[in-house]
């Protein structure tokens, strides 16, 4: 089986990288293969899963990711750094079992005429303003839902509800559930403005569309990436008919996931 392996330049990472290297070359099922790999092996945190995830997103449907976590149990990462062996042994006994989890797409449109940019987040999409308020139109299915006013939305996958959308006051949603959930930042409500002013699940069989009134002076964020520097006439949402997959040697449930991160293991005391 071809295995890549993506780390993050911690000290700690490039160790376990190397060690997990070296278990791999003197493996007679497995090699190294970082431009073609079945399975991604990330080592780090959920940060650096996300990192693999767009490093090899043309390949998305085709690999299994598998992470190794060199701090804390995170969303996307089952596996700790002194459990190398176990997980090289697991590879070698591979028979495809997976996982998958759903993806969001996103549709951007310029009003400098430029072509539309295409991508897919694991965890969300943001859109802000650089400075001031953002205005936008917020429509549901083509239909207008609201105008908004405020920092800014935020557009989350179920996995990634427990991370910058849980920040703004999103509900957690289990993975089990193909939907895109909505979260106002900040929004501004009184008798002049109005929102809906709560988080909004939406189905896979709906779009949502924001179409900034300005739209010069914009952020639009996927997962860890950023674009700045060109005027957004409007952003449409749907969830993927990608998803990612990671290979199920071992599965922490998602709601014993949830539990370990935010309300730890003392419930007894
Ligand atoms: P970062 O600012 O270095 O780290 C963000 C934190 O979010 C890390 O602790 C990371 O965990 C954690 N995280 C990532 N995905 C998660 C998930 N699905 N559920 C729970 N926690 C998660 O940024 P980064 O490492 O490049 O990651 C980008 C992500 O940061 C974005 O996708 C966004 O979700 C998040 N973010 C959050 C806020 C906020 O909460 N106010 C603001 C900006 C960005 P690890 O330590 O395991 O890597």
């Amino acid at each position: 089986m071809r295995i890549a392996i993506y780390g993050n330049d911690r000290k700690t990472s490039s160790e376990v990288a190397t060690k997990l290297s070296q278990l791999i070359q003197s493996s007679d099922e497995l090699v190294l293969d970082e431009l073609n790999p079945e399975v991604v092996i990330s080592v780090g945190g959920d940060g650096t899963l996300l990192s693999a995830f767009h490093h090899y997103n043309d390949l998305t449907e085709k690999v299994r990711f598998v992470g190794i976590h060199t701090g804390h149990l995170g969303f996307y990462t089952d596996w700790r750094d002194n459990e190398v062996e176990q997980l090289v042994s697991s590879l070698e006994h591979d028979n495809g079992q997976s996982v998958s989890y759903p993806l969001l797409d996103i549709e951007v449109s310029y009003s400098d005429r430029g072509s539309n940019d295409y991508m897919v987040a694991l965890n969300e999409s943001t859109v802000k303003k650089l400075f001031g308020t953002m205005v936008a139109k917020v429509y549901i299915k083509d239909q207008l839902f609201e105008n908004f006013r405020g920092d800014g939305l935020c557009i989350s996958t179920p996995t990634g509800s427990t991370a910058y959308n849980k920040s703004v006051g999103g509900a957690i949603i289990s993975p089990n559930f193909n939907a895109v959930q909505v979260a106002e930042m900040a929004s501004i409500n009184n008798r002049v403005f109005r929102t809906i002013g709560s988080p909004i699940i939406v189905p896979p069989t709906e779009s949502v569309t924001i179409v900034p009134m300005v739209s010069l002076h914009n952020v639009l964020t996927c997962d860890q990436l950023l674009i700045v520097d060109r005027p957004i006439k409007a952003i449409t949402y749907r969830i993927s008919q990608r998803r990612i997959y990671f290979a199920k040697y071992r599965h922490t449930h998602f709601w014993e996931r949830v539990g370990n991160s935010f309300i730890g293991d003392d419930l007894d005391d």
